[in-house]
């Protein structure tokens, strides 16, 4: 089930955790847009017409669109490709974009699901973390966008950071159940390269994230959202029943999907291709692309190999897990030989046949390193 990932490189300002792809000079956010028209248009093939299940505006900051560049994607968009009647259509947005204005003209769009950066209720955390909204903000974003008929929502939040206490971390997360959101991502501070906090970090200005606390936090949200009825089918995302992000999971189920934009990925089962990370780039050679030149992407043929690894260190973050008869041979018999330690140590279990992490192997999932060196992956 196929899905397009539309990737819009531009923020406010630069949060000082995030090592993804932006640049906070918007003067070139028309052109930029005129540029994807014109990938999208390049790539209509890469999905060879089966119908878009999911269309996911991601970032960046996509809810610094305007509601015409906003019309204008979509009209290409629905032009070039058959849309499924029930598509997820997400739009990321921060808190401070979502006027009631902007939430209209949302509403108005195809969009039909918001993805919204909250990442925390107090303002010591977001001035830590540079971020563009305050408090009240992030609160009244979420109470405005339900008001808008907006029912598929989910947010962000960032735990373990120096300024977060366990108080503040209740609060947050109790905060989100009890404005009914029904779908939840969580996700440790990390120190990324190249950016402001490492930078920090490094020149001793903040303190690092403390592990033992980021650990305690997600035994608490962990606790919480599953005493709320939200099940955590990812090891970062949590979900009320029927609400599970469907593009989401399709990156993490292995199927197919077009990126468009600067630093966007695209999968087609049997290679992978990434855009250059560089708007600049990008937007030149777009401008003088010719259909069929691939001069902004490198791409890479999957080894069976590296197509077994993608689909074992996936699928174990999963509720869904990994069956071993979707491996062929011999990376079936790889999978139960070395799988069987990780059963002994009580970090996986088996499940209707499937293997997927248990609550300790959750903790354990991020340190992914082990999971490669055991697997062999790179
Ligand atoms: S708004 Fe999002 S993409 Fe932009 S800097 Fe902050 S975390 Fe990164």
């Amino acid at each position: 089930m196929p899905g397009l990932y539309l990737h819009i490189p531009f923020c406010k300002q630069a949060c000082h955790y995030c090592n993804f792809h932006f640049s906070t000079n918007l003067q070139r956010k028309g052109e930029m847009v005129e540029a994807l028209l014109v990938e999208l248009e390049i790539q209509r093939h890469y999905l060879q017409g089966a119908p878009l299940t999911s269309i996911y505006f991601g970032g960046g900051t996509p809810s610094l669109l305007s509601a015409s560049e906003l019309e204008r994607l979509f009209e290409k968009i629905y032009a070039l490709h058959p849309v499924d009647s029930e598509a997820e259509i997400t739009l990321e947005a921060n808190p401070d974009d979502l006027s009631p204005d902007k939430l209209k003209a949302l509403r108005d769009s195809p969009v039909n699901r918001l993805s919204i950066g909250i990442q925390s209720f107090s303002e010591a955390d977001l001035r830590y973390m540079n971020r563009a909204h305050n408090a009240a903000e992030a609160l009244s974003c979420i109470e405005n966008a339900l008001a808008a008929g907006f029912a598929n929502l989910t947010a962000d939040l960032i735990y373990g950071a120096p300024t977060t206490d366990d108080a503040q971390w209740a609060f947050n997360v109790q905060t989100m159940i009890s404005l009914g959101i029904p779908h939840l991502s969580a996700y440790s501070l990390t120190v990324e390269d190249r950016t402001a906090l490492a930078h920090m970090v490094q020149k001793g200005k903040t303190p690092p994230p403390d592990e033992d606390a980021a650990a305690r936090q997600y035994e608490f949200l962990i606790d919480a959202t599953e005493s709320a009825g939200y099940a955590h089918y990812e090891i970062s995302n949590f979900a009320r029943e029927g609400w599970q992000a469907r593009h989401n999971s399709s990156y993490w189920l292995g199927e197919p999907y077009l990126g468009i934009g600067p630093s966007a990925h695209s999968f087609d089962g049997v290679s992978r291709q990434w855009n250059i990370a560089h708007n600049a780039k990008y937007l030149q050679m777009l401008t003088t692309a010719k259909d069929g030149e691939a001069l902004w992407y490198e791409i890479e043929t999957l080894t069976p190999v590296q197509r077994y690894h993608d689909r074992l260190l996936t699928g174990l973050r999963t509720i869904w897990g990994v069956d071993p008869a979707d491996f062929p041979s011999p990376f079936r018999e790889h999978f139960l030989e070395k799988i069987r330690s990780f059963l002994q140590q009580g970090l996986v279990e088996t499940y209707n046949g499937r293997y997927r992490l248990t609550r300790s192997g959750k903790f354990l999932a991020d340190r992914i390193t082990a999971w490669r060196l055991i697997f062999g992956a790179k």
